[in-house]
């Protein structure tokens, strides 16, 4: 009888894990608002809260109008990203967003004789990972909604670009190869946490040519939401109510209205370093290609 009732309870617990909805995590309610003219802006006085995001509700409560089709505009937070690096258009509802992956500032990576070649100082041309930073001038393109939404369910991220910096270059999580942690590669990262892998010159950690425990855009993640520094322009301090991928809802100094959006976890890693984004994503994760 024990082990009838054993059998009965696990395959209980095995259908309940079947049901992604009700999973180990726990459901976390989401109050999603209605976006009757489908524009991406939901109406911030019609309102319900649920796990999953209900058909023709969005995430977004800043549409002052929802019988009227906001007409996409380019976010104001683009007006940072590196104007040689980057070409950043409206195609529709969504913006593309292309990269020669070339970062604006000084590294010991970039190729000798070049004017933004320096000697390494964090690192050293022995612990330096192969490569220069010029080998990789090619074309990186994201595409996300002109007003991106969180999902139903969160997404962890893999290898690869997980997003754009604002210098040009990749941003990559908190891992250096497959089930590799980032520690393996920590003293060949430059100054400012970069260094050069098999695709492109990319970022683990706090990028400290433009950002040191501060507020500072450090770039857009692929799901379509922006990153900031481990402070929050809303308070001038460390948020205290991010969710598990450090984002949350406030003002920020590139919108005025609110919206959703990360900083690095101030969470020293290693003593030392800030992680900029191990995941999960939030929103609907687009191919960076
Ligand atoms: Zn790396
Ligand atoms: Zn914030």
């Amino acid at each position: 009888m024990k082990n009838l009732s054993t059998f009965f309870l696990l395959f209980f617990c095995f259908m309940i894990a079947m049901t992604t909805a009700c999973n180990d995590e726990e459901c976390i309610t989401t109050v999603w608002y209605q976006d009757a003219d489908q524009d991406g802006l939901g109406d911030s006085n019609v309102s319900q809260e649920s796990c999953e995001q209900p058909d023709g509700f969005v995430s977004n409560n800043t549409d002052e109008d929802d019988s009227v089709a906001d007409v996409p505009s380019l976010h104001a937070a683009f007006e940072a990203f590196d104007q040689e690096s980057f070409n950043i258009y409206l195609d529709g509802s969504d913006v593309v967003i292309e990269t020669d992956g070339l970062p604006n500032h000084n590294s010991p990576y970039w190729s000798d004789g070049h004017p933004l070649d320096i000697e390494p100082t964090v690192t050293s041309y022995a612990s330096m990972a192969p490569g220069f930073i010029d080998d990789f001038n090619g074309s990186y393109t994201l595409t996300v909604p002109t007003v991106p939404s969180l999902a139903s369910n969160s997404t962890a991220t893999g290898l690869g670009p997980i997003g754009f910096a604002i210098s040009g270059s990749m941003i990559y999580n908190d891992e250096e190869g497959p089930g590799i942690p980032i520690d393996n590669a920590l003293p060949s990262l430059d100054f400012t946490a970069g260094h050069t892998g098999p695709q492109s010159y990319h970022y683990h950690l706090e990028p400290h040519a433009w950002s040191t425990d501060d507020d500072k855009l450090i770039g857009i993640i692929s799901d379509g939401f922006f990153i900031y520094g481990r402070k929050c322009h809303s308070t001038g301090n460390y948020p205290t109510d991010l969710d598990a991928s450090g984002g949350h809802i406030s003002t920020t100094q590139h919108n005025t209205d609110g919206e959703y959006h990360y900083h690095i976890q101030n969470e020293a890693y290693a003593g030392q370093y800030y992680i900029i984004f191990p995941g999960d994503y939030q929103g609907t994760p687009n191919a960076i290609q």
